[in-house]
């Protein structure tokens, strides 16, 4: 995919201020705003098998570690094994009818580990009953996982109870029945508070670790003999089996196929999904993918002159629409401080500069990309000064551009039909169905170095048709400008004036 729409020298301004490839952004039709991975609520649909395709629910897979009961991954490599057939001699040598015996193991087709080689017994049946390992600490970590339980849903009780405390001034004594819950414990003798009952069972603690300090010595043979390396376990494989911990690659033994998931993404601000995948495991297509790609034209950078400081280069970008609709292409120029797209806030407060990963304007949340389960609340995101440094100057035309909407079937014409647009042709020098060959004139500023990197950006503004916006009244199609900060990677400065 890299070089499909890569190298990344084409950058997006994403409403928060992040700089994008239009292939890892989103549009909200809702918000008419780009969103990108920080921008939108990411959410568990389903868990599924890679390898058997058996679709899980969240329970059975919280049940099961989130590994998959049926299929294993190689303990060396940490590819798939696959079952293989072997055969045991017939039962009984002396009956000339008796027939060898199927037997099944294990095995791995990339680096050829099987499980008859840390002496697995073969089964007799394909879909397995392979003997799991138990954890000698698996006791003592099911008493802890239980205790964190019980300490949880003790908080949440005393936060419900707290809740009820605050509330219980205003409330009236008498319900839809006229007797209140608590009324009614009080009246057949059991305690009032049925909350106070449970908090009073405090979660047993397990027994704490004991620090000693007589250890077993190390095995002589580790300081006598030479190491031999490919006896001993890598770091990857070992962590794969963090409960074990194998040392030697004797002691490896298959691993439960950890299961995937399949994401549906949700618009931080209106909360509509941008994309949802299908349910089932075999689909790869989507119920929604309003992917910027489908939405937003795409620009290319097709050739650009040496780039010598002060001095206009050419520059030639193709513009693709995407959509089934026309559009116009303005250029303007860039602004860095905020979205055009949004109205400015009169506050007092200084927008920060994006840092490395999150952006600011949604640092109230820093778990919110970790508890992928639950549903996040909407916020709003504040447009964001963009942190890129600009070091040429564009020319703008002055005259726009106008995208035919995309034909399938275009590519295959070759009569080179304009659609009778009148093109400025100063500015459009080619142009073929849904695309256009665009010449703009770059100056790299005055003062650089040789070799530094030349950015030069450009807001793109594009009619954008929006086709949910149709209300009963207003038939039409919605369509309205749409502003986005576009930067262009144009290469290294070669020369001066
Ligand atoms: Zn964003
Ligand atoms: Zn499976
Ligand atoms: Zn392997
Ligand atoms: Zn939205």
């Amino acid at each position: 995919m890299a070089h499909v729409v890569g190298p990344e020298v084409v950058k997006y301004a994403c409403t928060c201020g992040l700089l994008k490839s239009i292939s890892s952004l989103y549009f909200c039709r809702y918000c008419c705003q780009l969103r990108c991975g920080f921008c939108v609520c990411h959410e568990v649909d389903s868990h599924f098998c890679g390898k058997c395709c058996e679709n899980l629910p969240s329970s059975e897979a919280r049940l099961k570690k989130n590994r998959c009961g049926n299929c294993y991954i190689c303990p060396s490599c940490q590819q798939e094994l696959s079952t293989r057939i072997g055969s045991k001699g017939p039962s009984n040598p002396e009956d000339p009818k008796s027939t060898p015996k199927k037997m099944y193991y294990l095995s791995c087709l990339y680096c050829r580990w099987s499980s008859r080689d840390v002496g697995i017994p073969d089964q007799s049946a394909a879909t397995g009953g392979w003997p799991d390992r138990e954890n000698v600490n698996a006791n003592r970590l099911q008493e802890i996982i239980e205790m964190y339980k019980a300490m949880v849903l003790a908080e949440k009780q005393q936060k419900e109870k707290d809740k009820k405390k605050q509330r219980g001034k205003y409330l009236s004594y008498t319900d839809r029945t006229g007797v209140t819950a608590a009324a009614l414990r009080k009246r057949i003798g059991l305690p009032v508070d049925i909350q106070h009952s449970l908090l009073k069972a405090k979660p047993k603690e397990p027994e704490p670790a004991i620090a000693k300090e007589d250890v077993e010595d190390l095995p002589e043979e580790l300081l006598t003999k030479p190491v031999n390396l490919t006896e001993v376990t890598t770091i990857e494989q070992r962590l794969l089996q963090i409960d074990l911990q194998p040392t030697t690659v004797e002691k490896l033994f298959p691993v439960h196929k950890q299961l995937s998931i399949k994401r549906s993404l949700r618009c931080r601000s209106c909360e509509h999904n941008v994309s949802k995948p299908e349910y089932n495991p075999n689909s790869v297509k989507f119920k929604i993918q309003l992917f910027a790609y489908y939405h937003v034209p795409e620009i290319r950078i097709v050739t650009v002159e040496p780039l010598r400081a002060g001095r206009p280069s050419e520059l030639i970008i193709k513009f693709t629409n995407p959509t089934q609709h026309q559009t116009t292409i303005t250029i303007l120029s860039l602004v860095l401080s905020g979205d055009e797209n949004e109205v400015k806030e009169e506050t007092g407060d200084q927008p920060s500069l994006p840092q490395e990963k999150q952006p600011p304007s949604l640092s109230s949340q820093p778990s919110s990309l970790l508890s992928l389960s639950s549903r996040q609340p909407s916020i709003t995101i504040k447009p964001r000064p963009v942190s890129q440094e600009v070091n040429a100057d564009v020319a703008i035309p002055s005259s726009k551009v106008i995208l035919p909407p995309r034909d399938d079937a275009a590519e295959y014409d070759d009569s080179g039909d304009t659609h009778n647009i009148q093109d400025d042709p100063k500015l459009v020098v080619w142009r073929k169905s849904n695309k256009a060959f665009v010449k703009l004139l770059v100056t790299p500023k005055q003062g650089l170095a040789l070799n530094t990197e030349i950015v030069a950006g450009f807001t793109m503004q594009h009619i954008y048709t929006n086709t949910i916006a149709t209300t009963v009244e207003n038939r039409e199609p919605d369509k309205h400008d749409h502003n986005i900060r576009v930067f262009l990677t144009l290469g290294n400065l070669v020369g001066f004036d």
